[in-house]
């Protein structure tokens, strides 16, 4: 992309989520919804299709360009973020990594443009950091394979079109995830069933809810690539990227976190003084402000190597662990900041302080990153 074409991109973004995004948050937060329209506008900018190629509808970002609009979008409440992100994320890449000539034409313009929201389907009730252990099986019948298994924390379920769902296509061979594969699997599809939205600890105005397959027939066509047994290695090669992505997302949120803590420093007076001018305030400001700023740098520098084509898991584990543990500690002191202030539900750090929870939760845990960057310098 053009460097006034990126800027062009990046200040766009920008306006959009000061002007738009950051007035709506605590009325999402509240009503638990992102306004259609907004959706709408996030359509109309492109957003959706960040990742996905211009040959498809969408912008074909790189992956240092991806981090940057991702690290001005998460100035705002995630869940904004969580409305776009499996569509930029494995809703696409899925798809373009290891689908046929078919399957994306079919597929990725209404992804890029929105027009469909996708969900992908790997977590179950008994199987999540050890996602091989899937149990969903999806067998072959005649022209077509028939689908039977529960899914459980699927973002963007409940208003998903079509779900990218991993499941088990040989049962009894070993190893255990030569065997999984994945299917495009159309929401309405008879014996898709999606649960209850469930009840978080924050991103209210995301959703994510269990999705049930029972006697799901599809066509051999649904099966991405045509190939049995690629599913698993289809979502690791696209987790890298992945991790980087939630890094950047982690980036954007501590710069909004720490600005307002800057910000309520600056105002809160107690002692004669704004409390902005005390070193124990300055203290915790500094350190948060060390810590973005370490977390800025190893996220763009692992999205440089990406675009490079260069081999990058132990450093997108390493991203995906330190930002995500390092917006829960700007977090955590942005609340300590703003005093009693910072337990009430009227201020925003407080709902950042639930929202950044998840992150060293999901697409992998920290622990896992770490079994991850720990086996690599073992071997
Ligand atoms: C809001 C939300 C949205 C989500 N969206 C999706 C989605 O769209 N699609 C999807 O497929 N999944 C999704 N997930 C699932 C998410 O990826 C899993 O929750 C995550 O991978 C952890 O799995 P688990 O919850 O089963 O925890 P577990 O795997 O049971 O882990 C529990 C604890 O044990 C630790 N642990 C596990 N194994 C080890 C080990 N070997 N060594 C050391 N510690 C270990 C973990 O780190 C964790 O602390 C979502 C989850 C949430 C909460």
């Amino acid at each position: 992309m053009e460097e006034s074409t990126r800027q062009q991109l990046l200040e766009a973004v920008r306006r959009f989520v000061r002007e738009r995004l950051v007035p709506l948050e605590e009325q999402v937060a509240e009503n638990d919804r992102i306004p259609d329209e907004t959706i709408a506008e996030m359509r109309e900018l492109g957003l959706f299709g960040l990742t996905i190629p211009e040959e498809y509808g969408g912008l074909g970002l790189g992956a240092l360009d991806e981090v940057d609009v991702m690290i001005e979008l998460c100035w705002a409440s995630a869940a904004f973020r969580s409305a776009i992100g499996i569509n930029i994320g494995p809703g696409s890449q899925s798809i373009l990594r290891s689908g046929t000539p078919e399957q994306k034409a079919a597929w990725l313009p209404r992804v890029a443009s929105g027009e469909i929201v996708t969900s992908f389907c790997l977590t179950e009730p008994s199987s999540g950091s050890d996602s091989a252990a899937l149990r969903t099986s999806a067998v072959r019948d005649g022209d077509g394979y028939v689908i039977n298994g529960s899914k459980r924390y699927i973002t963007n379920a409940p208003v998903a079109g079509v779900f990218i769902v991993m499941a088990r296509t040989n049962p009894e061979r070993l190893p255990k995830n030569a065997h999984v594969s994945s299917f495009l699997v159309p929401a309405g599809t008879p014996g898709v069933t999606v649960g209850a939205k469930d009840r978080k600890m924050g991103q209210s105005g995301a959703w994510s809810a269990d999705v049930y397959f029972d006697n799901v027939r599809v066509p051999a066509d649904a099966l991405i690539g045509g190939v049995e047994g690629k599913g698993f290695a289809m979502a690791m090669k696209s987790l890298d990227r992945g991790r980087v992505n939630i890094a950047s997302v982690c980036v954007g949120q501590g710069r909004r976190i720490l600005h307002e803590a800057v910000q309520y420093a600056r105002q809160r007076t107690q002692f004669g003084k704004p409390i902005a001018e005390f070193q124990l305030v300055q203290a915790m400001l500094a350190d948060s402000q060390a810590e973005l700023y370490a977390a800025e740098s190893m996220v763009r520098e692992t999205a440089r190597r990406i675009d490079k084509g260069e081999q990058v898991s132990l450093e997108a584990s390493c991203c995906k662990m330190f930002c995500s543990e390092m917006v829960g500690r700007i977090a955590d002191k942005a609340v300590q900041i703003h005093g009693g202030a910072g337990y009430m539900r009227d201020s925003a750090v407080e709902r950042f302080y639930r929202d950044v929870r998840l992150f060293r939760i999901y697409e992998g845990t920290t622990q896992i990153q770490q079994i991850i960057i720990g086996r690599q310098l073992a071997q």
